[in-house]
């Protein structure tokens, strides 16, 4: 069996190591448009904050590849599918063929304007890009500090991506503004309230974060915002979002929404072809759609599920919601599901706090599931509240036992009777 598996990323490669498993003498290939092994994209932010080495973002080397018997093809970019021969084209005009096809060619910034001084963060070229652009020696020199004391910059986008970027250019000493276009920060990913709480512990640590401010453009000096007095900028960093990469599938015959549309078996519309990750559209058990979790667990969950059915073993994914864990000067939070919908109706929610010592726990409730938590500040048992978000079950004996900021898990257990019973 020949498995063809286009993306060398999370997603891609937790399918090869689930088909090798399962497959010992299969022909397992991975191609790659980067020139790396396999490396935590999660991990950029860090190592552009100088936190760590390029080494430690590896987490696949040349040996996983040699042990495993996969062969990598890195630098080259896929092309076109054409699907009724079972072959990929490269951008050299190499064809490849394939008995079984991934297609997990993840996604690329969104990105408004261009010019040599606006960025975007996706991968080990973007950041030393933007390491050069923060370092830079000022013209006149100065004489305080690092050179990135003086670089003023402005992040276009408070969600993950742009605060995680700001926070690596505040680690460099850059002066950082963050421009959100919405009222708050990670508007998809935290409620009103633990946004304000989060927001003042940033402002705290000297990232100016300014809402509902519109960016229109950038000419390499100053920056235009809707409404509002330009700002000045060294550079700009765009973090509004991402888009799968899907343009070489076009005419290939492949189903395709936002992203490349899959069943529960992450099959595509064509029998032998697969899809997982940022370019995959799944079934999200809380909000009952096809969605894109572009985070790094769900790639995990709808790669190996890929795997599995690639490698002939029928396996339904299970469990595929959005959830999100950060970081920040200090504070973590960690939150999942829906937590502020036009979607679904809010039905209850259960909110316990002590704001003084940044403590924030929101449980979210409809037809008494679980269908969205947030916590800020102790993210410890957030593991049991997924599993339960996960298995989307009717928990009204147990809900207002899970509210509390000293939570007992033991309480519950003894609650519930056993544990299989809730969170299996
Ligand atoms: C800076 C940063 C920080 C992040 N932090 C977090 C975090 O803290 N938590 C979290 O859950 N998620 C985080 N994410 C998101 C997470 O990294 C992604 O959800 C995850 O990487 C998606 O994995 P993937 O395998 O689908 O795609 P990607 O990781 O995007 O990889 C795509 C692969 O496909 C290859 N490729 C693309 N097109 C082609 C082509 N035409 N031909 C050949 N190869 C191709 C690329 O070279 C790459 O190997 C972060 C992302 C970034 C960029």
């Amino acid at each position: 069996m020949k498995y063809l598996i286009i993306g060398n990323s999370i997603a891609g490669v937790s399918a090869a190591k689930v088909i090798r498993r399962q497959d010992k003498n299969g022909d397992i290939t991975i191609i790659t448009k980067e020139a790396y092994p396999f490396y935590s994209k999660c991990l950029l932010p860090y190592y552009l904050r100088n936190e760590v080495a390029f080494d430690e973002t590896i987490l696949a080397d040349e040996n996983f590849y040699k042990e495993n018997n996969i062969s990598l093809i890195k630098g080259r970019a896929a092309t076109k599918i054409i699907a009724d021969k079972n072959k990929v084209v490269l951008d050299n005009s190499e064809e490849i063929l394939y008995d079984k096809l991934l297609i997990a060619a993840g996604a690329s910034p969104v990105q408004i304007g261009e010019g040599p001084n606006i960025f975007s963060l996706r991968s080990f070229e973007d950041v030393e890009k933007i390491k050069a652009a923060a370092l830079i020696p000022p013209n006149p020199p100065l004489l305080k500090g690092g050179w990135g004391d003086y670089k003023k910059v402005v992040v276009v986008g408070a969600g993950p991506m742009g605060m995680k970027i700001a926070y690596g250019l505040k680690g460099l000493g850059c002066n950082v503004t963050v421009l959100e276009a919405g009222k708050q920060v990670f508007t998809r990913i935290l409620s009103k309230r633990a946004a304000f709480i989060l927001t003042k512990h940033l402002m705290n640590k000297a990232i100016e974060i300014r809402t509902g401010c519109r960016f229109i453009s950038y000419d390499g000096k100053q920056v235009q915002i809707k409404g509002a007095s330009p700002i000045e900028a060294d550079f700009v960093v765009m973090a509004i979002g991402v888009k799968p990469n899907i343009n070489f599938l076009k005419e290939s015959g492949i189903k395709i929404n936002a992203g490349v549309i899959v069943d529960s078996y992450m099959r595509t519309n064509i029998d032998n072809i697969y899809a997982a990750g940022d370019a995959a559209e799944a079934f999200d058990p809380v909000t009952k759609r096809y969605t894109i979790n572009a985070t790094w667990p769900s790639a995990v969950l709808e790669g190996e599920t890929a795997g599995y059915n690639m490698a002939g073993i029928e396996t339904q994914i299970k469990g595929n919601v959005s959830s999100n864990s950060i970081q920040f000067f200090g504070l973590s939070f960690v939150s999942a599901g829906l937590l502020e919908s036009d979607e679904l109706p809010i039905e209850e929610e259960i909110i316990d706090e002590d704001i003084p010592k940044n403590l924030f726990k929101r449980l979210v409730f409809l037809h008494d599931r679980l269908i969205g938590f947030e916590f800020l500040g102790d993210v410890q048992n957030t593991g049991i509240y997924l599993d339960i978000l996960k298995e989307q079950k009717d928990i009204s004996q147990i809900k207002n036992r899970l509210s509390y900021l000293d939570f007992d898990y033991g309480k519950v257990l003894k609650f519930t009777g056993t544990e299989e019973r809730f969170f299996l």
